[in-house]
């Protein structure tokens, strides 16, 4: 009798989380980098979609940028888990594990994970004033000024960085071109645009507008193929086709919660974002900038988390391998 007593208790609570869930506090989904960029770019999207099924969800997004994603995520680890502060995070969530020897949050431990959102290829660009117009005269420009360029990123761990490592492992070494972090690749993009930087590594969401505007320039895509089918990325060589052996990097972001967080929470959070992820504008806005949203089992908070699992091991292996830390 006791026994069952707790059983109906333990429903009850259950119950009373699904119904004032989200009540009048808002939702706030953690953006570990800059505002404007890619990844802030995804959050607020999604948060819009999302509230569109959730009668009386009010999401704000919040900029916690710094260490290659690494203060917003621990930021959200160590966050009470009532649904109410959430992460949206990119491949970082995987490489930042490996990248990082001391860090202060275990991904697969200290998360629920509510879904992967979209997977984005990612672009090598230049600022405008660069004389090259094709990959090849970029590769030569950059060979001949080894030691004057500088190269862009988010961050250690960033995606910027991890696309902008592999691709100099192969063109050149790493003391040719100094790099140089920021909050996020909004900054950067800025920077770029104003010919302070000459180089950039960035996902298409946050490239295409500026490729098309010619307010940069670009070289190549990152994916194993050329994007044929997109309307502005079909004209770029893929870095693989370039020469660059087994390039092929495509960034992906899903949404996360801290441990902990009641199970009728999360699976209205994951509700919402399946549906997001079938809202033809969403789809529409996402595919126009070069990503994909993401229509597999890895909607699935088990499918997601496998995924990390799999790639913590791929690119804790590759880091150790090449025994380059950020820390
Ligand atoms: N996506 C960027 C990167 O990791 C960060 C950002 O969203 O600003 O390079």
């Amino acid at each position: 009798m006791k026994r069952l007593l707790v059983i109906a208790a333990a429903a009850l609570t259950l119950v009373a989380h699904a119904q004032s869930f989200p009540g009048s506090k808002p939702i706030s989904i953690v953006v570990p980098f800059a505002a404007g960029g890619p990844t802030d770019k995804v959050a607020r999207d999604l948060a819009i979609t999302m509230a569109k099924t959730m009668p009386g969800a009010n999401f704000v997004v919040e900029n916690v940028a710094g260490a290659g994603g690494t203060i917003g995520a621990s930021k959200v680890a160590r966050a009470n888990p009532d649904g109410h502060t959430l992460l949206l995070f990119h491949i970082g969530m995987a490489a930042t594990p490996a990248l990082y020897r001391k860090l202060s949050y275990k991904p697969l431990e200290d998360f629920e994970f509510l879904g992967m959102v979209n997977d984005v290829p990612m672009t090598l660009v230049g600022k405008p004033q660069l004389p090259a117009n094709t990959y090849r005269d970029f590769e030569n420009y950059i060979t001949a000024n080894a030691g004057k360029l500088n190269i862009a990123h988010a961050g250690l761990g960033s995606a910027s960085h991890i696309c902008g490592m592999l691709w100099q492992a192969q063109v050149q070494s790493k003391e040719a071109m100094t790099t140089i972090p920021f909050g996020g690749t909004a900054p950067a993009m800025n920077a770029l645009m104003a010919g302070q930087v000459d180089v950039m590594c960035d996902q298409t969401t946050n490239t295409t507008a500026q490729i098309e505007s010619g307010r940069i320039k670009a070289f190549a895509v990152t994916t194993a193929k050329p994007l044929a089918d997109h309307k502005v990325l079909k004209f770029y060589p893929s870095l693989q086709e370039m020469g660059i052996k087994n390039f092929n990097l495509t960034i992906w972001h899903g949404l996360y919660a801290p441990k902990g967080t009641p199970a009728a929470i999360t699976t209205a959070l994951n509700d919402a974002m399946k549906k997001a992820l079938k809202d033809p504008e969403f789809v529409k806005k996402q595919e126009s900038l070069g990503a994909l949203v993401v229509t597999d089992k890895r909607v699935e908070p088990a499918e997601h988390k496998k995924f990390v699992a799999a790639e913590i091991i791929k690119i804790k292996t590759a880091v150790d391998a090449s025994g380059k830390y950020a820390d």
